[in-house]
């Protein structure tokens, strides 16, 4: 795929992808919100030199969607990351022992992720730490819900997935995005919900819906939620 370089009023250089697409009929630029990457379409009569001029004229549009795009939250000393919905601050604390774990507050103060061990390795640290969350909180949820089922689930895995927050295979094994970490307790439900259910119906058809609704009541504004915040879930780390 060739790729449009061009220039920003800030001096900032980004590449636009070019995708050819013999059903677009006019030029289509998009953002990924979560990869920050642009990409314009390109129908197959028009030139790699009519691309550029329409990505030039269009460089304020550009500009205007980065500003909106969600900063990245680096795992450092003062970060506040969500965890099933409640915010924690990241605190480095070199010198105690542990490795890394909660610490509620008891005032009004916000509760704190610790972490112990050289700087260096914090972010590694609070990664697997989440991941390791993520799978305990997700393994937990799907066996409950499968139970409730009468259904057996044969393994539950976490992955760094960026189109699809779960899947399920017809042999039961069940997979998830860590991410889900941050998301709220009820979004993350839904979505282990959602999975057990394939363990029933293999298809997204009414009856299925209808597990999903058996198991955690109202699931359209979770659906929601997920098609509206979930590239945000893509920006800690
Ligand atoms: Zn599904």
């Amino acid at each position: 795929m060739p790729n449009i370089s061009i220039c920003l009023p800030d001096g900032k250089r980004i590449d636009i992808k070019v995708r050819d697409s013999i059903r677009a009929n006019r030029f289509i630029m998009r953002v990924n919100q979560q990869t920050s990457e642009f990409c314009i379409s390109r129908p197959i009569w028009r030139s790699i030199d009519e691309a550029r001029i329409f990505v030039e004229r269009n460089v304020p549009w550009i500009a205007e969607q980065l500003m909106k795009l969600p900063a990245r939250v680096q795992f450092r000393h003062g970060s506040i990351v969500p965890i099933l919905g409640k915010e924690y601050k990241i605190a480095h604390s070199p010198k105690e022992f542990g490795n890394v774990w909660l610490k509620e507050s008891l005032d009004n103060k916000m509760p704190e992720l610790r972490v112990s061990g050289g700087s260096e390795h914090m972010p590694r640290r609070v990664r697997d730490w989440l991941k390791k969350r993520a799978k305990d909180e997700v393994a937990y949820k799907a066996k409950k819900f499968s139970s409730l089922l009468n259904k057996e689930i044969k393994s539950v895995s976490v992955r760094d997935t960026r189109t699809r927050w779960g899947s399920c295979s017809s042999g039961g094994n069940l997979s998830f995005c860590w991410r889900l970490i941050f998301a709220p307790e009820k979004i993350v439900d839904y979505v282990c919900a959602h999975e057990a259910a394939h363990l029933v119906e293999l298809n997204h058809s009414p009856r299925f819906w209808q597990t999903v609704h058996q198991l955690v009541g109202e699931w359209k504004s979770s659906k929601k939620w997920l098609k509206e915040n979930g590239a945000r879930l893509h920006r800690y780390g």
